[in-house]
């Protein structure tokens, strides 16, 4: 029996679906390591207690409480620093995270901390025995390379979307912990842009819609934006061409050199397929592609495809979504 510790992400004294993904994740891990329990590490300013009954309904048995106003934002070296005391001290298995841009940040420095190995980017775990395996995508998603780490603890970070937050409901015993300040040159984070208001993340989004060059130029752009708005609450995503054309801002570039994601739907809306956009998206549940080339390489990894002009093809949908919508 052997418990697992889980970093729980938030942002702006909220916590994000990647939280509750890595404590099903966790969950997972405890369960098929003999019945241990989930400790789930809630760091953020003053207040952020409060959410601890929602990492106990995804499966937490413990959530340690630790406000601090440095913690307000994302403290890199506090917050890795303050992760692996409580992992040394509670003899932890495994300490879980999300491979979101935090963690992407977070694993590392944890892993380097404890002088733990790292399986990053995870997108299934299996236990036997002493030995977990992790699998992740390789070589801009061609590959999956498996991994097997033994010894504890080990850090995981987990894919967002990869696992399916469920709801098992433990007690959530609430424990306060401290924060361990950051020693040595810290980063500071002194401004936040937030990006598109009113729709969700990419990395959080269920939906998203994206374009590519094939809507030909950039005031064709909102036809995307409809689309999303037809569905309710959807993101929009962009191919390189698109952002490097600065019709949309990097920040929306999904692939290779973007952001990954993997939501229930992906709309790709005049996008060819290269390999580098592919590494950002294939892992969607369900891929809808439109393109006027019926030979593009989209449509190798789309379940569902359109053959047709996109400033045709897209108004129709957008208009079909929306009626069968009506109502909700
Ligand atoms: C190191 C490196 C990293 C990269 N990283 C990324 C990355 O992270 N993300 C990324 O996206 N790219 C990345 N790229 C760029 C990538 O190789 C492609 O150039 C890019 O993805 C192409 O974008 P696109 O599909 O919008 O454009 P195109 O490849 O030009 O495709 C446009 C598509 O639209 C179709 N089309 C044209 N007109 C219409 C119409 N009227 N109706 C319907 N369909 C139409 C065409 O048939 C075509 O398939 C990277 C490249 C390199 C070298």
């Amino acid at each position: 029996m052997a418990n697992v510790l889980v970093v729980a992400e938030t942002r702006n004294g909220e916590l994000r679906k990647v939280a509750f993904e890595a404590v099903t994740a966790g969950r997972k891990l405890a369960d098929a390591s003999g019945g241990g329990e989930v400790h789930a590490l809630l760091a953020g300013p003053a207040g952020i207690g409060g959410k601890a009954e929602q990492l106990a309904r995804y499966g937490a048995d413990v959530v340690i409480v630790v406000e601090s106003a440095d913690f307000a934002q994302f403290a890199r070296e506090s917050l890795a620093a303050t992760a692996a005391d409580r992992a040394r001290a509670g003899r932890y298995r495994a300490v879980v995270l999300g491979f979101s841009s935090q963690g992407r940040d977070l694993g590392p420095r944890i892993a380097a901390r404890l002088d733990a190995p790292i399986a990053a980017d995870v997108t299934e775990l299996a236990v036997t025995g002493d030995t977990i395996t992790a699998k992740h995508p390789g070589y801009a998603n061609k590959v999956i390379v498996t991994l097997t780490l033994s010894g504890a603890p080990v850090v995981l970070s987990v894919r967002p979307s990869a696992f399916t937050a469920a709801e098992t409901p433990k007690a959530g015993r609430v424990e306060q912990g401290q924060a361990t300040p950051a020693s040595g040159p810290t980063v500071r984070v002194t401004e936040v842009k937030e990006g598109a208001k009113g729709r969700p993340d990419l990395g959080e989004a269920s939906i998203i819609v994206s374009g590519g060059r094939g809507l030909k130029a950039r005031e064709n752009f909102k036809l995307i934006e409809e689309l999303a708005d037809a569905f309710g609450n959807a993101a929009v995503g962009a191919t390189r061409a698109v952002t490097d054309d600065g019709w949309r801002p990097h920040a929306d570039q999904i692939g290779q050199t973007g952001r990954q994601v993997s939501p229930q739907l992906y709309v790709a809306v005049g996008i060819s397929g290269a390999i580098q956009h592919l590494a950002g998206m294939r892992t969607s549940k369900t891929i809808v592609a439109i393109n006027k080339d019926k030979e593009a390489p989209i449509f190798k990894v789309a379940d569902y495809g359109i053959v047709g002009d996109v400033l045709e093809v897209v108004p129709a949908l957008t208009a079909a979504v929306k009626e069968a919508r009506k109502g909700h």
